[in-house]
């Protein structure tokens, strides 16, 4: 299968990529590793005239530090992720957790821009973002800016809550998991998981004081259930293993599951329950018991 032609445009900064998405509308896409992109037109899926690559704007591909956390250009790829010496010194989870996305070949031109504006249900970075409370840059017309939870990002499948002349600019992860710690896992039987579970757990007084279980790549979008989190919140070494029997309990039952190709209901209910036992366990024992 051939990429039909189309014409690219290289930006120079984000505002010339959104004035050129502006410009070209519909007919347009941003082009990033193009892992998703040129596959979708291969199959004939969508047919661009014009692709915007925004590689080899500066904003996008940088990664630094402030006092409110860590920020990452859009247009990072994951192999320079998993390569930064910050990220691997202040978020190991971050990284080994990118460090199992796809393969080599894609993650090293895949960004994580390009994951997150593509809205895939199965998504590692749109799971353990929502577990950490991580944040999206959005940037739109007139150098207009605004700073998105992940929570409610993804609206649907292959739906993200941006406008077409909107993209994202950054994403940012809090600076230090305010004492606490994240698991993430993930279950891949092909090419792409079959379920991502990732939780933050923080603990005060020999007890778990919050706890964030985000569920993905298994149900429309990568979700986080209140009940569940509340029903590990609280627990003791006494009382941790019946919370997690209840929480996984709770998670497989609230959870809005369908029948594909990876497997039926019932069977996803069984992962989800097991996975978020046994994630959920991993984290708050890590923090509980040391
Ligand atoms: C073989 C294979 C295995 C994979 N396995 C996994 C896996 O295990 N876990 C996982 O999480 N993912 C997996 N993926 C998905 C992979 O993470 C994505 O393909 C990749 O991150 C997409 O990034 P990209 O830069 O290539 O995006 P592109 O293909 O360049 O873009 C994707 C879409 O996002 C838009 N876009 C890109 N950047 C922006 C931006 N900054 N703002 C707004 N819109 C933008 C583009 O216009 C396009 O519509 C897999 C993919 C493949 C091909």
């Amino acid at each position: 299968m051939l990429v039909p032609s189309f014409e690219m445009h290289v930006a120079k900064s984000v505002e010339d990529a959104i004035k050129l998405r502006s410009e070209f509308g519909d007919d347009s896409s941003f082009y990033a590793g193009g892992t998703e992109l040129l596959l979708v037109m291969k199959l004939g899926l969508t047919d661009l005239a014009h692709l915007i690559d925004i590689k080899h704007v500066e904003e996008l591909s940088s990664i630094s530090i402030d006092e409110s956390g860590v920020r990452i250009g859009a247009a990072v790829t994951y192999r320079e992720i998993e390569n930064n010496p910050i990220l691997k010194s202040d978020h190991p989870e971050f990284v080994q957790m990118i460090s199992g996305v796809a393969n080599l070949r894609v993650r090293s031109v895949g960004t994580l821009g390009g994951n997150l504006a593509f809205a895939d249900p199965a998504s590692d970075p749109a799971t353990f973002l929502l577990a950490v409370k991580g944040e999206l840059e959005i940037g739109s017309v007139n150098g207009k800016r605004r700073l998105v939870p992940m929570a409610g990002f993804q609206t649907g499948p292959y739906q993200p809550d941006l406008a077409e002349n909107e993209m994202i600019v950054s994403i940012r992860l809090p600076r230090n998991l305010a004492g606490g710690i994240v698991v993430h896992e993930r279950m891949k039987l092909k090419e792409r998981p079959n379920i991502t579970v990732a939780v933050f757990a923080a603990v005060a007084n020999d007890k778990v004081t919050e706890a964030r279980v985000a569920i993905g790549s298994i149900g429309l979008v990568p979700i986080c259930i209140p009940e569940v989190n509340k029903s590990l919140e609280g627990a003791s070494r006494a009382t941790l293993s019946e919370r997690l029997r209840q929480a996984a309990e709770i998670a497989s039952t609230e959870i809005t599951l369908f029948d594909d190709a990876n497997g039926s209901v019932d069977y996803k209910r069984h992962l989800v329950k097991h996975f978020v036992e046994k994630v959920a366990r991993r984290a708050i024992e890590a923090v509980l018991l040391n």
